[in-house]
């Protein structure tokens, strides 16, 4: 029997779990797809390609070309214009699509949580006394914080912020997570941080810093996800593979 050809838009933690369980079913021929931003990506565990389509449409003559039978759209919940594109080139296409995209943190008794629906918000939240920031938000929308110079900044970011941040007092710490909650305390009290600033990214790799915050009262500025694209989701890699299997099933491929 022909294998299923299946497409992983990754880039997650989330994104290599999956791939290392669809590849042990060993029925899968997969692709495991990176944006290509990071200077040294982790090994992947399946065959991996690097850098953008093109567009949806580069997407869904990618897909064609490659006679794939489905697409896993397991990209960062902030990476939207890729999932946009994913849900557009499904549906040109015709191949079957659904979304692995960890629930949302919720808050939690004694989080001190400001809420807010973008970084230039998040900057704006920050008010116009001086404090002291830990910028968690990766480094692609770092420049925003250029607005509000005032503030001292400690940057973790897995790739270095170039160019540096144009304010007077920036800190750059460049580290993968997972992150624990006993480290992120430390980093937080060594630094004396008073407020972080956080996407709502949800799972457990990088929640140690929205628990460490708890344990200290730190306040939080969460920039919350944008709604998501309306395509099929799941939220975990084991209903993933549930559903793959649905999808596979001779009834699912007749179109019945
Ligand atoms: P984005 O704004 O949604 O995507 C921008 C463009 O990058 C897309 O239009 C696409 O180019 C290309 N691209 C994105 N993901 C791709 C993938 N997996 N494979 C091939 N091309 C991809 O995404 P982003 O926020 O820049 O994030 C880029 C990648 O980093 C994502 O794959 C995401 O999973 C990962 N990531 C993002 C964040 C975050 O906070 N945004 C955090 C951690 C990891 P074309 O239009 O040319 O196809």
């Amino acid at each position: 029997m022909s294998k299923h050809r299946v497409l992983i838009l990754g880039g997650t933690t989330q994104a290599r779990q999956l791939a290392t369980a669809l590849a042990e079913r060993g029925d899968c021929e997969l692709l495991l797809s990176l944006a290509g931003r990071t200077a040294t990506p982790m090994a992947q565990p399946v065959p991996s390609r690097s850098g953008g389509f093109g567009g949806a449409h580069g997407l869904a003559v990618f897909l064609k070309a490659g006679d794939f039978d489905l697409l896993i759209d397991a990209t960062h919940p902030f990476a939207a214009r890729i999932s946009d594109n994913a849900t557009i080139a499904a549906q040109q296409t015709g191949i079957a699509l659904f979304a692995l995209r960890r629930p949302v943190w919720e808050r939690q008794p004694g989080d001190l949580w400001t809420c807010v629906p973008s970084i230039p918000e998040a900057v704006a939240a920050l008010g116009q006394n001086p404090r002291r920031v830990f910028l968690a938000i990766g480094r692609q929308e770092v420049s925003h914080f250029e607005k509000a110079p005032q503030h001292s900044y400690l940057i973790r970011s897995v790739d270095p912020v170039a160019p540096p941040l144009a304010v007077a007092d920036a800190r750059y710490l460049l580290a993968t997570g997972p992150f624990e909650e006993a480290a992120e305390c430390a980093l937080l009290a060594e630094n004396r941080i008073e407020v972080i600033v956080a996407k709502n990214s949800g799972g457990a790799a990088t929640y140690g810093k929205i628990a460490a915050a708890r344990a200290l009262g730190i306040k939080v500025v969460i920039v919350e996800r944008r709604q998501p694209a309306d395509i099929r989701a799941v939220a975990t890699v084991e209903d993933a593979l549930e559903l793959a299997d649905h999808l596979f099933s001779p009834e699912m491929k007749r179109g019945v």
